[in-house]
């Protein structure tokens, strides 16, 4: 489940990707990305990138246009080319991935099918909504309906327990939300008392779509904002749930029938169809007291308009032109996107959702050699030298600390490209339509096989990314980083590219990966994977003072002009771009390759690698989605992800000899290794 993994990159459904411009990918230093006219010594993101940013601006169906997001474009168009050609294969095996990746492409582009069928593919669900009479009726459709992917109230899934990392528990969390984060409910600034307006309107229109008059939809989307807002107040911001000890509660059914006492949990497992599961980890119990506490002070009418909100709100998108047209609507409020992403792109990730390792299988077909895979295992061999080098060498830190860290750095397994086993999706029936119908047994599919994992030994071969995804990640509960396929390209990963652009890409990647092994949240995971202390009380106190240091540093930067950036927030982010770019810079001056290296231009080789780095953050960003992204995701704003991070850097300070005082020298330094 992703609630738990640290990536490099933030993937929202809400954060689109588009159309690719140009990408050169012979020449791997790009040189065309600079403006000259900055000096890089006051800001080094705008001197790496601003010639980029001019020449590519934001495409209108995106809300960001950087360097990940024109990969993933890149890819996408890959993608499609393999489902339009599956597609078209006559005669495939009934059953087969070939015929299930076909038919979902064929369902979900057969705009004149979906736009017919209207929303009687949904009839069902909305039945056993009206049907509810009383509270007990209405806790099975809530399970029901988490099942098809609706976020009803609460999210219900897996994850390896917190003190016995062995074992999979099954965890309740927070949710039942419309708006992105609790935030946008509660803050007062005038911004968001707007878009919550929007938001309010917007859910009255989708009711007025499925036929309510104007009066009723008014009323039911008051209903539904209250019931949201009440959740909201609630709910645990962002920055409380990275202490893992305050998202810990593991308790027997008796406890949880006892905190919630309206909601009955052996009914609820056995609605989910594990009726054997007698304890779980309830992550966040305030939430699920004042949960239990709504669900008897609500009127029943008012759950179902909620639940009818919810089902209509999760499945738009894949409905007729109405309905995809007014979710869009509240997409562009929030993100400030102009234009609708083209049908062709919306099936590719809806798709890339539903059977993305039967595609993946297909993508490293053509699209990743065993020399890429081999050349990026070398680099990442000599992160993982100069991380141990670093520990040994770290003045702060006492032996028996050291000891244990040099543990964990030895346990951490790492893997590159795609699976070792593919997932099965044997169990998947796809058909030629209704699309919604083939969305939602993917997501009962998907969901299924989540909580199936619960009293199981964790699979080791699981990965919870597809090999076609721009992205990395690292789990702490596995102490395990995963570097997909899809993210060993240009501008990260170039095999003719100079080392210094590769080790200050990819690199700097895999370095803040295994940082996260070591942030203000992965430090507090054993080598086993375990949330258990192995540092001296001494050492955690200097660590701590360390990881405050750049909580500090980014708190006092904004974006969209008035929204400061929530040090607290983006703290292991930060801690992991800090470490992964140091961690990269010193692999390089280990790495063979670096003795070849030589002046391009008139750019050495260290400050080749602090330009590769940079390119990498290239953004485009339009204010709404900055602001959306400052409230809820852990990663910086890539502007400060670049000089943030270099301002801490001592040989980025040499590299391009800057003299303080200035923007790229930060005062006081922080230092981790
Ligand atoms: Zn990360």
């Amino acid at each position: 489940m992703h609630y738990f993994i640290y990536c490099i990159l933030l993937l929202s459904c809400l954060t689109t990707v588009q159309a690719a411009k140009t990408s050169s990918t012979s020449v791997a230093l790009h040189l065309d990305w600079l403006n000259p006219q900055i000096d890089p010594k006051q800001n080094f993101y705008q001197y790496a990138n601003g010639g980029w940013l001019k020449t590519h601006p934001l495409p209108h169906d995106y809300a960001r246009w950087g360097a990940f997001q024109v990969l993933q474009e890149k890819n996408q168009h890959i993608i499609h080319h393999i489902l339009e050609a599956i597609a078209n294969t006559p005669n495939k095996k009934p059953g087969s991935n070939e015929q299930k990746i076909g038919d979902f492409y064929f369902s979900g582009m057969d705009e004149v099918a979906i736009n017919a069928a209207g929303i009687t593919p949904l009839h069902s669900e909305f039945d056993r909504i009206t049907n509810i009479k009383t509270l007990s009726d209405l806790q099975p459709v809530i399970s029901h309906l988490q099942i098809l992917g609706v976020d009803a109230l609460f999210n219900f899934g897996q994850m390896q327990d917190y003190l016995n990392s062995k074992k999979v528990i099954g965890v309740a969390l927070q949710g039942g939300l419309g708006l992105p984060d609790r935030d946008y409910y509660l803050r007062k600034e005038s911004k968001f008392i707007k878009i919550r307006a929007q938001y309010q309107q917007h859910i009255a229109k989708m009711f007025t779509l499925l036929g309510n008059s104007k009066k009723q939809a008014t009323a039911a989307a008051k209903t539904v904002m209250d019931i949201e807002t009440k959740l909201a107040n609630a709910s645990m911001s962002r920055i409380e749930q990275r202490d893992p000890y305050a998202i810990y509660h593991p308790m027997s059914i008796k406890q949880l029938d006892s905190l919630t006492p309206h909601f009955s949990w052996p009914h609820y497992f056995a609605q989910m169809q594990h009726p054997e599961i007698n304890s779980i980890n309830l992550a966040m119990p305030n939430f699920f007291k004042t949960m239990d506490n709504l669900l008897i002070t609500t009127p029943i009418e008012a759950w179902k308009t909620y639940l009818r909100w919810h089902v209509i709100h999760t499945f738009s998108e894949f409905l007729p032109a109405p309905y995809v047209n007014e979710d869009f609507n509240i997409t562009a409020k929030l993100t400030g996107v102009k234009k609708l992403l083209p049908r062709w792109k919306r099936v590719v990730n809806a798709e890339d959702q539903a059977l993305g390792f039967a595609i993946g299988q297909f993508y490293i077909k053509e699209n990743f050699s065993i020399a890429d895979k081999q050349h990026a295992q070398v680099i990442l061999i000599h992160i993982q030298h100069a991380m141990k080098n670093e520990l040994q060498q770290l003045s702060w830190m006492t032996a028996l600390t050291k000891q244990a860290a040099i543990k964990k750095l030895n346990k951490m397994n790492a893997r590159i490209g795609y699976p070792n086993v593919w997932r099965d999706y044997s169990q998947l029936d796809i058909d030629k339509g209704p699309y919604i119908r083939n969305v939602i047994r993917a997501n009962v599919f998907l969901h299924k096989r989540e909580l199936n994992k619960i009293g199981k030994p964790v699979d080791k071969n699981e990965w919870d990314m597809t090999p076609q995804t721009v992205n990395a990640y690292y789990d702490p509960s596995k102490n395990e980083l995963t570097i997909p396929a899809g993210i060993l390209q240009d501008p990260f990963f170039n095999s003719h590219a100079p080392a210094s652009v590769n080790y200050g890409a990819i690199g700097l990647v895999m370095g803040h990966e295994i940082t996260h092994g070591f942030d203000d949240q992965g430090a507090q995971f054993d080598e086993e994977g375990n949330l258990k202390n192995w540092w001296t009380s001494e050492d955690l106190k200097k660590f701590n003072l360390a990881t405050q240091c750049i909580a500090n540093q980014f708190s006092k930067f904004t974006v969209a002009g008035d929204l400061h950036v929530q040090g607290k927030l983006v703290m292991g982010e930060a801690t992991a771009d800090l470490g992964g770019g140091i961690l990269a810079y010193r692999a390089f001056h280990l790495a063979n390759e670096n003795k070849q290296a030589s002046t391009i231009k008139t750019f050495t080789p260290d400050q080749q690698f602090f330009l590769g780095a940079a390119h990498m953050y290239a953004t485009n960003i339009n204010p709404d989605e900055a602001r959306r992204l400052v409230i809820t995701d852990p990663h910086p704003p890539a502007v400060y992800r670049v000089n943030g991070t270099f301002a801490n850097i001592f040989e980025f300070t040499q590299a391009f000899q800057v003299i303080a005082p200035s923007l790229m020298i930060n005062q006081p330094r922080c230092i981790i290794w």
